[in-house]
C-alpha cells in the first residue's frame, strides 16, 4: 500500500495542522478541494498518522461514534410489564377482593402481579443487556494507514486525517475525502435514499454539489459495493454527515421473535378463555350451588389467575437470551434473537468451502510451467522447502523455470506474511500469502521485489470475473501487466493449448488442490487506468499452481453429526467443479458427491432448479446470483436453509436464507450486516454448534411449556371439579395463588438453563411450521392435569375422612399439588429419555437452587404463624409429610412408565412429538 501513496509529490506530504477550511457556519468544502490540498489541510504523510498524532487527534475529536440511541427510562420500562390485558384483569380481581373485604386475596393477587413484573423487567434487561454485550464482539473494523504500516482498528478510533482503506464490502467508517479510487461505487442507499450506487473518483466535485453528487466523497455509514479506494477522514462521530442528520447506526433489534409472538396470542386467547369460564363458573356456583357471590368471585378469580401461564414470556424470553449466551461461547453471535429459533429447525446448512470447511491454510504444491511439472516441498507458510521437477529429472533447475510464474505470483499480490519466533501466518488473503512463501523458497525477497517492480495499478480480485490483475514498472523502465485467476478466465486468447492444460488442471483440482493460472504481459506503455480490455489480449501464459488447503478435521466430524441430525450439508464455492468434489469427499459430505457448476445452475430454469438443488450437494464455480437462486430453490421444498457468505454480493442470498451466517474474520461488513448470525471463527463446526444450541432452546421452551400448563391445569381442574360437585373447595382462593406465586418465578424458570438432552442430534429436525403444542404434548396436559386432580382430590378427601379439619386437609392439597410439581419438573427435565439416571436425578445448579427456595416457601407457608395466619394454614405432621412425598414419588413413577411405553412403542421417533 506504500507504495500508492508514494505517488503522491512530496512536497504535498508535510505535516501540518489539521484545519478545516469552511467557517463556522459553512458547509465543509472538502468535496471540491483537490485531493493533495484536502492531505496537505489534515497533515496527512505518505505513511499515514503517525500512532502518538493518532492519539493526540483523537483526544481532541473524541470517538469515531455515534450516540447510543436514548433507552426508555427504568421506570417506564417496568411499568411497561403491566401493560398487559392479563395484568389488568388480576388488578381488576385485586380490586374487587379489597372491595368485598378479601384483604388478603387482594394481597396476593398484588403479590404475583408485582413478582411478575419484577420478573419480567429484570428478564427482559439481561436479555437486551446479553444481546448488546455480544454485538460488541463483531463491531465493525476499519483498515487504515498509521506509521506506513496497514492495520486493522475499531473503526471508533478513526481521526481526522487517517488514511482509510476500501474495499468491496466495507462499511465507510467515517466522512472521507477520496484520494485513490478504482472502480469504486458506493452505496448510499443511508444517507441518500437512492439505490443505485453511486461513482466515485478522485477529481474535485463540484462546490455546489448537492450530497449524492460528492463523487470525491465516501460518507459514513454508506457501504462499498465495488472497487478499491483510499481516503483520507475528514469528519468523524457525529460531524460526519449521517451524525449530523441525526441517523442513528445502532440498529434497535426487535426483541419479539416468532415463538414469542405464539406464546403471546397464545396466552391472550388463553386469557379470554379462562375469564370466559371463570365467568361461566361464577355464575353456575351463584345460581345452583348456592355459594355467596363475593367468596365465589374470589374463586373464580384466583382459578383464572392459576390458570394462565402469565410467565411464560418473560421465562421464554430468558431462555432465548441463555441459548444466545451459549452460542456466543461457541464463537456465533447472534444478530437477531428470531435466529436462536430458526436454528434449531435447520435442515440444510450451504456453507462455503475455503476458510469455512478447510483450513484455509494453502501452500503451493505444484507448478506447471510450459517446460515441465514442479514440486514444491514443505508445508504450511514456513518458507523452507525445495522446488525440484517432478519425477523424472529434467535439465535445468526448477526453480529457473519456474521463476517468472513464481515472480509474477509474488507481484500480483497483496498478502504479507508474518513472523513470530518459529510461526508464519499470513496477513492478507491466505493463497497469496502461499504464493510469498513461495516466492520466498524460490530465493526471492519479496520486499526488495516489491519495491523494484512498483505497482501503478491494479483491477482487485471479485468472485464475479475470478482474477485479479496488477501493473508493474520494473527497475529498468519495463513495463509489464500480470494476471492471475482461476484457469478458466485465464486460459482462452493466449495462445496456450487448452487441451494440454486443461488436462494439467483436471489432474491438479482431482487431487484436492485449488488450482491458479497466470499469465503476463510486457507492454510499451502502462494504461492510464487498468481495464478489462487491458485484462484481455496479448498475453502470454505463465503456468499452473496448484495449492493444497487440508479440510478441517472437526468440520468432518460435525458433517457427520449433520447427517445423524437430518441435515443436509451442501457446499457452495467459487472453486473448481473437480477440487470441490474432491474436498466434499474427504469431509464425507456424500460418498460419491454429485458436482454442478455456476453455469449449469444459470442454465436450468427455476423449477428444473428445485430439482438440481435437491439431488446435488457440491455447487462449483458458483456466483453470488446462483447462491440466491438456491436458497430460493430449496426453500420452495419447505426447507429450512442456513447459508454462509463473505462477499458484498452474499448480501442478498445472507438475507433470503433462513439463517443468514457471515464470517468474522473474512467476511465483510456488508455481509455482517445482511447475517443473522456472524461466526468469530469462520469455522463450520461452529455452525453446527450453534445449530446443536438452537435445538436446545427450542426443547427447553417445549419443557417449559409441557411443565407449566399441566400443573396449572392440575390445580383448576380441582376447584372446577370441586364447585361442580358442590363439594367443599381444596384450596382457598389465597392459596391457588400462593402456588402460582412461588412456583412461576423459581422451578418454570431452572428449565431454562437446562444442557442439551442427549440424542438432540440423533433426531430430524422440526418441522418448520409446527406449532408448540403437538399430539404429543396435548397428551402429556391433560394426563398429568388428570393425575394432578386424582392425588389432591383424593388426598384432601382422605385428610376430610381422617378427621383432619378443612384448614389441615387444604394445607396437605398445597403441599402435595408442589411437592407433585417438584417431582414432574425432573421428569420433564428429559421429554424423552428417562430421568432416572444420575445426571437426571442431581439436576443443574439453577434446578437444586430453585428447589431449596421452593422448599423454603412451603415450610414457611406450612409452619410459620404469621403464614397460618394469612392463609390459614395448619403444620403437617411428620407421617403426613411422608404421604405427601410419596404421592410425588408415585406421580414420577407413573410418568417414567409412560415414557418408557411410549420410547417403546416408537412413538418418540416421530419428527415434532
Ligand atoms: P471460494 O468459494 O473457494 O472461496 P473464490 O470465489 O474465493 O472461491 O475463488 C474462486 C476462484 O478464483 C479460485 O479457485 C481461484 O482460482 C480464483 N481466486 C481466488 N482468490 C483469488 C485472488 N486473490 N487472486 C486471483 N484469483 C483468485
Ligand atoms: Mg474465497
Amino acid at each position: 500500500m506504500g507504495q500508492q501513496m508514494a505517488t503522491t509529490p512530496p512536497e504535498r506530504l508535510m505535516a501540518r495542522p489539521a484545519a478545516e477550511p469552511h467557517g463556522e457556519t459553512g458547509a465543509p468544502l472538502w468535496h471540491a478541494l483537490p485531493h493533495h490540498d484536502v492531505a496537505h489541510h489534515l497533515g496527512v504523510t505518505a505513511d499515514g498518522l503517525s500512532g502518538g498524532e493518532a492519539s493526540a487527534r483523537l483526544a481532541r475529536h473524541g470517538p469515531n461514534r455515534l450516540p447510543e440511541p436514548p433507552r426508555q427510562h427504568p421506570l417506564l420500562r417496568f411499568l411497561a410489564q403491566f401493560n398487559n390485558m392479563l395484568i389488568y384483569f388480576l388488578l381488576a380481581g385485586a380490586l374487587a377482593a379489597w372491595l368485598i373485604g378479601h384483604g388478603v386475596d387482594a394481597g396476593v393477587i398484588l403479590a404475583v402481579v408485582l413478582a411478575n413484573a419484577i420478573i419480567g423487567y429484570v428478564q427482559e434487561g439481561k436479555a437486551e443487556e446479553a444481546l448488546r454485550a455480544i454485538r460488541e464482539m463483531i463491531t465493525p473494523h476499519a483498515t487504515a494507514l498509521r506509521d506506513g504500516q496497514r492495520v486493522s482498528i475499531g473503526a471508533h478510533e478513526l481521526v481526522p486525517g487517517d488514511v482509510v482503506l476500501l474495499e468491496p464490502g466495507d462499511r465507510v467508517p467515517a466522512d472521507a475525502r477520496l484520494m485513490r479510487a478504482r472502480g469504486m461505487r458506493i452505496d448510499e442507499s443511508v444517507l441518500t435514499g437512492e439505490s443505485v450506487a453511486a461513482e466515485k473518483h478522485e477529481e474535485p466535485a463540484p462546490e455546489a454539489a448537492a450530497l449524492g453528487d460528492r463523487h470525491s466523497m465516501a460518507f459514513s455509514g454508506t457501504t462499498v459495493a465495488a472497487g478499491q479506494g483510499a481516503a483520507v477522514v475528514v469528519a468523524t462521530g457525529v460531524r460526519s454527515e449521517i451524525g449530523r442528520i441525526g441517523k442513528l447506526m445502532a440498529e434497535v433489534e426487535p426483541m419479539a421473535t416468532p415463538l414469542l409472538r405464539q406464546i403471546d396470542g397464545f396466552a391472550r386467547r388463553f386469557t379470554w378463555l379462562a375469564f370466559g369460564g371463570a365467568a361461566l363458573l361464577f355464575g353456575f356456583a351463584v345460581a345452583f350451588r348456592g355459594h355467596d357471590w363475593a367468596d365465589a368471585l374470589i374463586a373464580v378469580v384466583a382459578l383464572a389467575v392459576g390458570v394462565v401461564p402469565e410467565g411464560l414470556p418473560a421465562v421464554i424470553t430468558i431462555t432465548l437470551a441463555i441459548g444466545v449466551r451459549r452460542m456466543a461461547a461457541r464463537n456465533a453471535v447472534i444478530r437477531l434473537l428470531p435466529a436462536v429459533e430458526t436454528l434449531g429447525a435447520t435442515s440444510v446448512i450451504c456453507s462455503d468451502k475455503t476458510g469455512t470447511l478447510t483450513r484455509n491454510e494453502m501452500t503451493a504444491r505444484r507448478i506447471f510451467v510450459p517446460e515441465g511439472e514442479v514440486e514444491v516441498e514443505g508445508g504450511g507458510y514456513k518458507p523452507e522447502g525445495r522446488i525440484v521437477w517432478t519425477g523424472a529429472a529434467k535439465a535445468g533447475a526448477a526453480t529457473q523455470a519456474a521463476l517468472p510464474l513464481i515472480r509474477a505470483g509474488l507481484l500480483c499480490n497483496d498478502a504479507q506474511l508474518r513472523r513470530e519466533a518459529d510461526h508464519w501466518s499470513v496477513e492478507g488473503d491466505p493463497m497469496e500469502g502461499a504464493l510469498v512463501t513461495l516466492a520466498i523458497k524460490a530465493g526471492l525477497d519479496p520486499a526488495a521485489e516489491r519495491s523494484s517492480w512498483i505497482r501503478r495499478d491494479e483491477i482487485p480480485f471479485d468472485a464475479a470475473y475470478r482474477f485479479m490483475a496488477t501493473a508493474h514498472e520494473g527497475p529498468g523502465g519495463e513495463k509489464i501487466l500480470f494476471i492471475k485467476g482461476a484457469p478458466e478466465a485465464l486460459l482462452p486468447r493466449c495462445g496456450a493449448d487448452p487441451a494440454l492444460w486443461g488436462a494439467h488442471v483436471e489432474a491438479a483440482a482431482g487431487h484436492g488442490e485449488r488450482v491458479l493460472a497466470e499469465r503476463a504481459k510486457t507492454v510499451a506503455q502502462l494504461p492510464e487506468r487498468l481495464g478489462f480490455d487491458d485484462a484481455n489480449e496479448g498475453f502470454r501464459f505463465l503456468g499452473l499452481v496448484g495449492f493444497i488447503d487440508p479440510p478441517r478435521p472437526e468440520a468432518v466430524a460435525a458433517i457427520a453429526e449433520c447427517h445423524s441430525a437430518g441435515i443436509e450439508v451442501k457446499m457452495i464455492t467459487g472453486d473448481h467443479a473437480a477440487t470441490a468434489v474432491a474436498i466434499a469427499r474427504q469431509l464425507g459430505i456424500a460418498e460419491e458427491p454429485l458436482a454442478a457448476t455456476g453455469a449449469e445452475v444459470d442454465a436450468a430454469d427455476d423449477e428444473a432448479l428445485v430439482g438440481i438443488a435437491r439431488r446435488i450437494s457440491v455447487f462449483a464455480r458458483t456466483s453470488p446470483e446462483n447462491k440466491l437462486r438456491i436458497v430460493r430453490a430449496l426453500q420452495s421444498t419447505g426447507a429450512v436453509v442456513a447459508m454462509t457468505g463473505d462477499g458484498v454480493n452474499d448480501a442478498p442470498s445472507l438475507r433470503q436464507a433462513d439463517v443468514g451466517i457471515a464470517m468474522g474474520r473474512k467476511g465483510t461488513e456488508a455481509a455482517k450486516q445482511a447475517a443473522e448470525i456472524v461466526l468469530v471463527d469462520d469455522n463450520f463446526a461452529s455452525i453446527v454448534a450453534a445449530v446443536r444450541e438452537g435445538r436446545t432452546v427450542y426443547d427447553n421452551i417445549r419443557k417449559m411449556i409441557a411443565w407449566t400448563l399441566p400443573t396449572n391445569g392440575g390445580e383448576v381442574l380441582c376447584v372446577i371439579v370441586a364447585i361442580l360437585a358442590g363439594a367443599l373447595m381444596p384450596m382457598s382462593p389465597a392459596q391457588i395463588l400462593w402456588i402460582n406465586l412461588v412456583l412461576s418465578a423459581t422451578l418454570g424458570l431452572a428449565l431454562a438453563f437446562e444442557p442439551t438432552e442427549p440424542g438432540i442430534m440423533q433426531r430430524p429436525p422440526r418441522p418448520a411450521k409446527a406449532g408448540l403444542l403437538s399430539p404429543f404434548m396435548i397428551w402429556r396436559i391433560v394426563f398429568v392435569s388428570l393425575l394432578f386432580l386424582v392425588a389432591a382430590l383424593g388426598l384432601f378427601q382422605l385428610s376430610l375422612a381422617r378427621g383432619q379439619g378443612v384448614d389441615l386437609a387444604r394445607t396437605i392439597v398445597v403441599n402435595a399439588i408442589v411437592v407433585m410439581e417438584i417431582f414432574y419438573l425432573f421428569n420433564v427435565r428429559y421429554i424423552r429419555g428417562s430421568s432416572l439416571t444420575l445426571t437426571g436425578v442431581v439436576g443443574t445448579p439453577a434446578v437444586i437452587a430453585a428447589l431449596v427456595v421452593v422448599v423454603m416457601a412451603q415450610f414457611a407457608f406450612t409452619y410459620l404463624p404469621l403464614m397460618q395466619e394469612i392463609f390459614l394454614t395448619r403444620p403437617v405432621a411428620l407421617l403426613d409429610g411422608i404421604m405427601i412425598i410419596g404421592v410425588g414419588v408415585a406421580l414420577m413413577g407413573v410418568l417414567e412408565v409412560e415414557k418408557l411405553v411410549l420410547r417403546r412403542l416408537g412413538l418418540f421417533a416421530a419428527e415434532n412429538i
